[in-house]
């Protein structure tokens, strides 16, 4: 069975046709090399800066403090590290939150086995980072606050102007990962004081392995790779043209269709939501109902395994998640699930539909057709579920 509905955008998205288009040329008749003087090197290096400025422009920055890297990963990172090695001398204390994406989480361990001290924030049962709780987390020797714009899993949005101004009133720096957000949401990054901003090109249909930071100018950030002079030194290696050309055309895009998208993604995401809620009993929502991004819905249904529902819905063509892409495989529960409240079985029966601009009103109702006698099937076989039943009835 091919897929028919991809409902899993969160996890990547398809690479549009008009950003296909702009690449094409960088693989072929305009491929030189940006730090070269003859025209062809020319043309790359002004598609470079041309894509910098689309990048800058959306998220209220200023085309030099966008620097080119791999992924959102990458920018991670490049954040964290960075940031706890170039600010070492002043503190060795990193505030972030429990419900970050992996490529914090993992970079925030190994920054811990080299004498950095990370304290976890805990989320509410929507998902929300307190700002309070940032602030009583800052010491003398912090260097920075992480905290993601949006989650990947359960699309709560945080109050990120809140927590810069808190960040800038203790002269902190304020990373956020905003790999889902930008050319979802709107982002300032000077009214919502930012001072590093992540962003990957695949979960915004730009290609996949490219990305970039925002660096607030006068920000001081070790560099990951070090070689040629690219990015002013800030990311050594030969600029990835295409990806970066792709990236500034999706961004682009993103930011003159937000208002219109923003309004569709969220009227099928809500029939969605709504839609499962009302038709499968036991279901609960995790994330914000409203602040969470345009095309995300999480659902957790008690007493079935989320991987064979999976498996169910793929045999239907329907693409989704059960959690994070990343950890598909794992047996663990989502720590961002665990992290809102959720117990482990409840966690384990979780399911993620993200739409995205391709998606359709025709697939929300397919989807509303097909999943809920699914989740029936799943839990006439369930032990759990049958004692469950059981002990309601006494
Ligand atoms: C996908 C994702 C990343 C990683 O980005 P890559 O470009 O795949 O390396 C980081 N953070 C969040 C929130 C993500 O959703």
């Amino acid at each position: 069975m091919s897929t028919k509905i991809y409902m899993d955008n969160a996890a990547t998205t398809p690479v549009r046709d008009e950003v296909l288009e702009a690449v094409l040329p960088y693989f072929k008749e305009k491929y030189g090399n940006a730090s070269s003087i003859y025209s062809i090197a020319k043309e790359s290096k002004k598609a470079l800066e041309e894509a910098r400025g689309k990048v800058a422009k959306a998220i209220g920055a200023k085309p030099e403090e966008i620097y080119f890297t791999a992924g959102g990963s990458e920018s991670d990172n490049l954040a964290l590290r960075g940031v706890a090695e170039a600010y070492a001398h002043k503190g060795n204390h990193i505030i972030t939150t429990k419900i970050e994406h992996h490529a914090i989480l993992h970079t925030a361990e190994y920054l811990e086995k080299h004498g950095v001290e990370v304290t976890y924030l805990p989320v509410d049962e929507y998902g929300c980072v307190c700002p309070t709780d940032v602030e009583k987390a800052i010491r003398p020797e912090t260097v920075l606050i992480s905290v993601m714009f949006a989650n990947n899993e359960i699309g709560t949005i945080q109050p990120i102007a809140e927590i810069g101004e808190i960040a800038k009133k203790h002269g902190v720096l304020f990373h956020t990962d905003a790999v889902q957000a930008v050319g979802h949401v709107p982002i300032d990054v000077e009214k919502m004081q930012i001072d590093l901003l992540s962003i990957s090109g695949h979960k915004l249909g730009a290609p996949k392995g490219i990305g970039a930071i925002y660096i607030r100018k006068g920000t001081k950030v070790t560099p990951l790779i070090f070689g040629g002079a690219q990015e002013k030194k800030q990311r050594a290696g030969t600029e990835n043209i295409p990806g970066i050309v792709g990236l500034g055309k999706a961004v682009e895009l993103a930011e003159a269709e937000m208002e219109e998208t923003t309004e569709r993604l969220v009227s099928l995401r809500d029939k969605l939501i709504y839609g499962i809620l009302e038709a499968v009993p036991y279901s609960r929502l995790n994330g914000h109902p409203q602040d969470r991004l345009p095309g995300n819905c999480n659902i957790s249904f008690s007493y079935i395994e989320g991987e064979s529902l999976l498996l169910l819905l793929d045999a239907l063509g329907i693409a989704a998640s059960s959690g994070s892409a990343c950890t598909s495989g794992s047996l663990d529960p989502s720590h961002v699930l665990m992290a809102i409240g959720l117990p482990h079985e409840t966690a384990h029966g979780s399911l993620r539909l993200t739409l995205d601009r391709q998606n359709t009103e025709e697939e929300v109702d397919f989807i509303l057709e097909k999943l809920p006698p699914i989740v029936q099937r799943l839990r006439d076989m369930s032990p759990l579920y049958e004692e469950a039943m059981k002990q309601q009835k006494q």
